[in-house]
């Protein structure tokens, strides 16, 4: 096993257009002080690349699995150079996420020739999310002690952003004060941060209208930032990254495919696969697919007019309320990140996305409607030939299936309104006897036992 490397690692917050100035990662800074965009975390790579990439995969190697209650058996903190390098281990908040299983996906899923689904909604409340938190909420912590004045943290939501957050701030006994747009997340989404004991108030207005109020909210120092505008959450999400070339045996895949909103993961994951590539841990990089549901599609648009600057538009409703964002925060990172990963973004509708995920819950994949907007785009890149049939690619499973039972429920009574619940599958109500039973199944036989699907 490697040792610990003593060399000191080191990470500030720059301005990503390249404005001047450098600003510690325990500042009260979201944005740019001179041009007010956006911050990036910055790693002293040079003291990074003092272990070759063989040792850095030695190291993180050793680490994984590791023994339960340890940090190493967080996917995040197993790569805490990377990450937060220097943050005391007692300030790290962490229920051991990450590490999310990589699993073969079916051609009939997705149509891909090659097949991944990297299930990052198997963690502690079952969305990616998990993974900035951990760094954020710790990152508070860390704060908190300096700075008693910080008496909350604060974050607007499509509700996975906020169930992740009130957890974390439960298990670190910071107070937590989450806006949702009324009406716009699943009956799950809104019970996790009231089952965490956050305070939870729903407004009327989409999520870019939350977003606008927070911003506002933590200007004075008092309530710190948890929306992805906070580049410490990037820093977490971007070991999904990691996490994935680790699990394919220290080599990238030739695309990834990631449902996108406010655009912070695309740019994460940009972050990650930049980073193995520089340390010499992976030879080749992949390109990078944004997909977004057509209700939803600010970056698709500008995509496909040739435009750098994504601007705002008003989100329709989608079955993807997750990704229902119409002015993402993230968007100058993600385009940055884009042109870098040679990347492209598809868009997939309301019924492709429905049918995609009815074809995975199908498989036994129980799907999130933004996974299926991932899984729709997918098959339709193989389609115009833009992913080849020989390419490996990995598609991101942003969130568990069960959170979003809602309208699975109206889709298997088919009842979604101007959508075909082709694959609906409604249970059957009988008599409690064995006789209606048996009359029941005997039927069934002649039929062939057949399934809707
Ligand atoms: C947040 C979220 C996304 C989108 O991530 P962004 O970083 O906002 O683009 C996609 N899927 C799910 C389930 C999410 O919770």
């Amino acid at each position: 096993m490697t040792d610990i490397p003593s060399v000191p690692y080191s990470a500030v917050f720059r301005c990503i257009a390249g404005c001047q100035g450098a600003y510690p990662l325990d500042s009260l800074i979201y944005c740019c002080p001179s041009c007010h965009g956006l911050l990036e975390v910055s790693h002293d790579v040079g003291a990074l690349q003092r272990l070759s990439g063989e040792e850095w995969i030695e190291l993180f190697d050793s680490r994984y699995p590791a023994r339960a209650g340890t940090v190493d058996a967080s996917g995040v903190w197993s790569k805490r150079e990377w990450v937060y390098p220097g943050l005391d281990s007692r300030d790290i908040i962490h229920f051991s996420e990450g590490n999310t299983p990589l699993v073969e996906l079916p051609h009939r899923v997705s149509g891909l020739g090659r097949g991944w689904i990297k299930q990052c909604g198997h963690t502690q409340t079952g969305s990616f999310k998990d993974l900035g938190m951990t760094v954020l909420v710790s990152a508070v912590k860390r704060l908190r002690r300096r700075r008693p004045s910080l008496k909350a943290v604060a974050c607007a939501s499509t509700g996975d952003t906020s169930a992740a957050l009130a957890a974390y701030c439960a298990r670190a006994g910071i107070p937590a004060l989450i806006l949702l747009p009324e009406g716009k997340t699943s009956m799950a989404q809104l019970l996790q941060p009231l089952a965490s004991g956050a305070v939870v108030c729903a407004l009327r207005t989409d999520f870019d209208g939350c977003m606008k109020i927070v911003q506002k909210l933590t200007e004075d120092g008092h309530i710190y930032l948890a929306n992805s505008l906070n580049s410490l959450r990037l820093e977490g999400q971007k070991t999904l990254a990691i996490e994935i070339c680790q699990q394919l045996g220290w080599r990238a895949p030739d695309w990834v495919v990631i449902p996108g909103g406010n655009l912070g993961n695309v740019s994460a994951l940009g972050y990650g696969f930049s980073l193995l590539h520089r340390l010499g841990l992976i030879r080749k990089r992949p390109r990078i697919a944004c997909a977004q549901a057509q209700q939803a599609n600010p970056l698709y648009r500008a995509y496909k007019a040739g435009r750098a600057d994504v601007g705002s538009i008003v989100a329709r409703n989608t079955l993807a309320t997750a990704i229902q964002i119409g002015n993402p925060v993230s968007a100058p990172r993600a385009v940055q990140v884009l042109r870098e990963f040679h990347g492209v973004v598809e868009q997939a509708s309301e019924q492709e996305l429905a049918d995609a995920a009815a074809l995975a819950d199908s498989e036994g994949m129980l799907c999130c409607p933004q996974t299926a907007v991932a899984l729709a785009c997918s098959r339709k890149l193989v389609h115009v030939g833009v992913i080849g049939s020989e390419d490996e690619t990995v598609v991101i499973s942003t969130a568990n299936g069960l959170k979003f039972m809602d309208y699975k429920r109206d889709y298997h009574r088919n009842d979604l309104e101007g959508l075909q619940c082709r694959h609906a599958n409604p249970h059957h109500v009988l008599e409690p006897n064995l006789k209606s039973v048996l009359a029941f199944v005997e039927q069934l036989g002649r039929c062939g036992l057949d399934t809707n699907v």
